[in-house]
C-alpha cells in the first residue's frame, strides 16, 4: 500500500484543530532512554508470587489450591480476594482482617 503523505498530514491537521496538538503528537516524543529505563525497573520489581498470582488468574485457576474456577461465584471471589468460593470458605471467612499474611504465606509455600 503507498503512503500518502499529503492525506496524513491533513488528517493530522484537522485532528489537531478538532482536538488540539497533543492529539497528534507522537508518545515517543516525551519519553527519554531514562525514563524508560526507570519504567522498565519497575516492572521488574513484581515479586515471584506476584508473577505466578497473575499468570493462575489469566488461566482462570486458584493461586491456593490450584483448581479451576468454575463458575460466576468463584471469579467474584478470586476478584475479591484472590481466590476461589471453597478457599474463602476454608481459610477466609469470618477471619478477613488476618487473610492478607496467611494467602502470602500459602503463595509461597506453593512457588
Ligand atoms: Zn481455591
Amino acid at each position: 500500500m503507498e503512503t500518502d503523505y499529503n492525506k496524513i498530514a491533513a488528517l493530522e491537521k484537522a485532528i489537531s484543530e478538532q482536538y488540539g496538538q497533543i492529539a497528534i503528537v507522537n508518545p515517543r516524543s516525551g519519553w527519554t532512554r531514562e525514563q524508560e529505563a526507570e519504567f522498565q525497573k519497575g516492572i521488574k520489581k513484581k515479586t515471584r508470587s506476584e508473577e505466578e498470582t497473575l499468570i493462575r488468574e489469566i488461566e482462570n485457576v486458584c493461586p491456593i489450591c490450584d483448581s479451576y474456577l468454575r463458575n460466576v461465584q468463584d471469579d467474584l471471589y478470586m476478584t475479591k480476594f484472590g481466590c476461589c468460593q471453597k478457599c474463602y470458605v476454608i481459610h477466609i471467612e469470618d477471619r478477613e482482617s488476618k487473610w492478607e499474611e496467611k494467602k502470602e504465606r500459602l503463595l509461597n509455600k506453593n512457588a
